[in-house]
């Protein structure tokens, strides 16, 4: 049998780790990025560590994804304008760090932090 470390955002949906949870469904959690890069920054994680990356998502679960999206406008309703930047990055190259796939929304002041410039 082939045992796996569960990733960070598992051990955060497991509350192994604390984390400021601003939502949480069966299947979605959204907490604040430890590192904001703006002045809203929260991730959107699917409960699942199966998807690693926003096309394997798609794939594999368009509802839960369609879900998350909805996720994500409703936090950005209830903290920002309703306007906000959803980024999922996709592979190392692009700045992947977590391979659990997660979205993170940005709004509000986007700084000069920001993960995409303007
Ligand atoms: P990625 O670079 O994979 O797109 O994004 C991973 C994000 O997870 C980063 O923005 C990083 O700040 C955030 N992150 C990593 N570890 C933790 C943690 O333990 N708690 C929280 N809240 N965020 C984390």
């Amino acid at each position: 049998m082939t045992e796996t470390t569960p990733s960070i955002f598992s051990r955060i949906v497991a509350r192994e780790i604390p984390a400021t949870i601003v939502a949480e469904t069966d299947a979605l959690i959204a907490f604040e990025d430890i590192n904001p890069q703006a002045q809203v920054h929260v991730l959107v994680v699917p409960k699942t560590e199966r998807y690693a990356t926003v096309s394997e998502l798609a794939s594999g679960d368009p509802q839960l994804l369609a879900d998350l999206v909805g996720m994500a406008q409703q936090i950005a309703d209830d903290r920002s304008s309703g306007q906000y930047r959803l980024i999922f990055n996709s592979g190392e190259q692009a700045g992947q760090t977590v391979f659990h796939v997660h979205a993170h929304i940005l709004a509000g002041d986007l700084g000069e932090g920001s993960l995409v410039g303007r």
